[in-house]
């Protein structure tokens, strides 16, 4: 194993984590590899299929160079404060630059205890291993901005959750395990020098200063804040025109760098309804679909609360900069927000603020009243937007209303309203017809990771080491917007029992 490590972190950050070491797993077996994730950190396929591949990812045996740390950082679960979380289940390896140039941190999850496991047992079950695989590989190819799972691997042993089950380490690929909560575990014990040094830090990786030598930033704190708000609000805008439910949005699962992290009780919804909460341990709906910005909103407000201290030495003046700051997450989002309903509408993105932005907005709102007002799969729903221009673009003539529209929608007078005006506002631009389908493409997957065929997938993986399912539903999702030859299933949701009661967990 010959993997050039770069440990900025652990380098960097004395005195933010704890050093630990790797214990071997009884009798791991490599389930998957991203064998393309790999090439592209600069990897060698071979070596990771080697005996001191595997136990690398079965987080066994660190290879050279690396400095296996367990992270502290704390955090804001579902509205109360825990001042020490941190690293319980997860072991940052080490770090690489990429082919891209880019500082990626190689990490486990499952790897076993650690200082911070508190009474957790630091391990996952093998089928969480693998829903994080298939869920974010799912927003990878989306395009939306997401730590990645590089391999999967059994360890051979059994855990105890709801009844015994067995275990496995992912190995995670990340821009960095910077949150929200590291920040806030050192504000919490009024360490301002730890805060200055984060800052710096994140700075540096993620929102490198052009020209500091000529235009310096005087107010880091502040000039991070802005950066991480505007980056979390088109994060969130991005989840939101997917269909996409965190689920678990507390502050230690908020990413500095602006990524999707900790998939846990996650899933993408089926038939539309704002309101909708997969997890089983959300009971007050706190992080619904439609409270994503609002909480993406406040765990920001978290975070320059954090920064209040090296904002400005004057608690009102630096209350008031935060403040302001955290207002221009609306007008972020708000623009992310249009930009995403625009490009799944087929229209033009551009400008963010001009004449039609109110217009394209409620066209997006009053779609997505028709999908809730008819329990329309949200997926299919904007999809079959895609098939409408495609169907028009090739009779040459904009039909006065589509089949793939009338099949799906139901012929109301409020569905056959909105299609007019969709036409109308389609006519009235000058987008050429197949750069406004490329777009619309991308916007309106045709392959998601569906919860009861990720749920089948899970199953048949790890309970008839049948792996069939677990593949097709990859390669599908891989190229979400692609026809391709996969199962029509695949793109269908669940019958509307299955998704009324359909459930997720976390901590699993
Ligand atoms: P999560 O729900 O994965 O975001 O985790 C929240 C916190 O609980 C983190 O500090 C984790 O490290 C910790 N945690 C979750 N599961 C376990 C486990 N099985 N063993 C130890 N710590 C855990
Ligand atoms: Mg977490």
């Amino acid at each position: 194993m010959n993997i050039n490590f770069d440990n900025s972190y652990a380098r960097d950050l004395t005195g933010m984590y704890a050093d630990w070491k790797l214990t071997a797993a009884p009798q791991p077996q490599l389930v998957w590899l991203n064998e393309s994730l790999a090439v592209s950190l600069g990897l060698h396929i071979a070596d990771l299929h080697s005996t001191a591949g595997l136990a690398m990812l079965s987080a066994s045996q660190a290879p050279a160079g690396a400095q296996p740390i367990a992270q502290a950082y704390a955090g804001h679960q579902f509205g109360h404060f825990s001042p020490q979380l941190g690293d319980g289940r997860a072991l940052l390896l080490g770090e690489v630059i990429d082919t891209h140039g880019q500082r990626q941190d190689i990490a486990f999850k499952g790897s076993g205890r650690t200082p911070f496991s508190r009474g957790g047992d630091g391990k996952a079950t093998l089928s969480s291993v693998l829903r994080e695989v298939l869920v974010s590989e799912c927003m990878h190819a989306l395009g939306v901005p997401s730590t990645r799972a590089l391999a999967a691997v059994a360890t051979g042993e059994h855990i105890r959750r709801e009844g015994m089950q067995p275990a496995g380490v992912l190995t995670r690929v990340a821009a960095s395990h910077l949150r929200v909560g590291t920040f806030e575990f050192f504000a919490a014990r009024g360490d301002n020098d730890a805060l200055r040094r984060l800052v710096d830090y994140a700075i540096a990786r993620h929102y490198p200063i052009e020209d500091e030598q000529t235009t310096p930033v005087a107010n880091k704190a502040l000039y991070l804040l802005e950066q991480v708000i505007n980056k979390q609000a088109k994060l969130i805008a991005q989840w939101m025109g997917f269909g996409f439910i965190h689920g678990v949005m507390n502050t230690d699962n908020m990413s500095i760098s602006g990524e999707t992290i900790d998939y846990g009780p996650c899933a993408f919804m089926e038939a539309y309804n704002p309101q909708t909460v997969f997890s089983s341990i959300d009971a007050q709906g706190r992080y619904a679909y439609a409270n994503q910005p609002a909480i993406a909103k406040w765990n920001l407000s978290r975070f320059a609360s954090a920064l209040l201290p090296l904002i400005h030495e004057d608690d009102d003046q630096a209350s008031t900069l935060a403040l302001d700051a955290l207002s221009e997450f609306d007008a972020s989002y708000a623009n992310a927000s249009l930009a995403v309903w625009r490009s799944k509408l087929g229209l033009q993105t551009t400008n963010a603020a001009d004449q039609h932005t109110n217009d394209d907005h409620q066209l997006a709102l009053d779609f997505l009243q028709l999908l809730q007002d008819q329990s329309i799969d949200f997926t299919q729903g904007w999809r079959c937007l895609v098939d409408v221009l495609v169907a028009d673009i090739e009779s040459e003539t904009a039909q006065p209303k589509s089949n793939s529209f009338a099949t799906l929608f139901s012929n109301t007078e409020n569905a056959n309203n909105w299609f007019a005006l969709w036409q109308q506002r389609l006519q009235q631009h000058t987008v050429a017809r197949h750069e406004q389908l490329a777009i619309m493409q991308r916007a309106n997957p045709i392959y998601i990771a569906r919860n009861h065929l990720v749920e089948e997938a899970l199953y048949n993986a790890t309970t008839h080491n049948d792996w069939t399912a677990f593949k097709q539903l990859l390669a599908a999702i891989q190229q979400p917007s692609e026809i391709g030859e996969h199962d029509i299933k695949l793109a269908s949701p669940a019958p509307l029992e299955v998704t009324a009661f359909y459930k997720t967990f976390c901590g699993t």
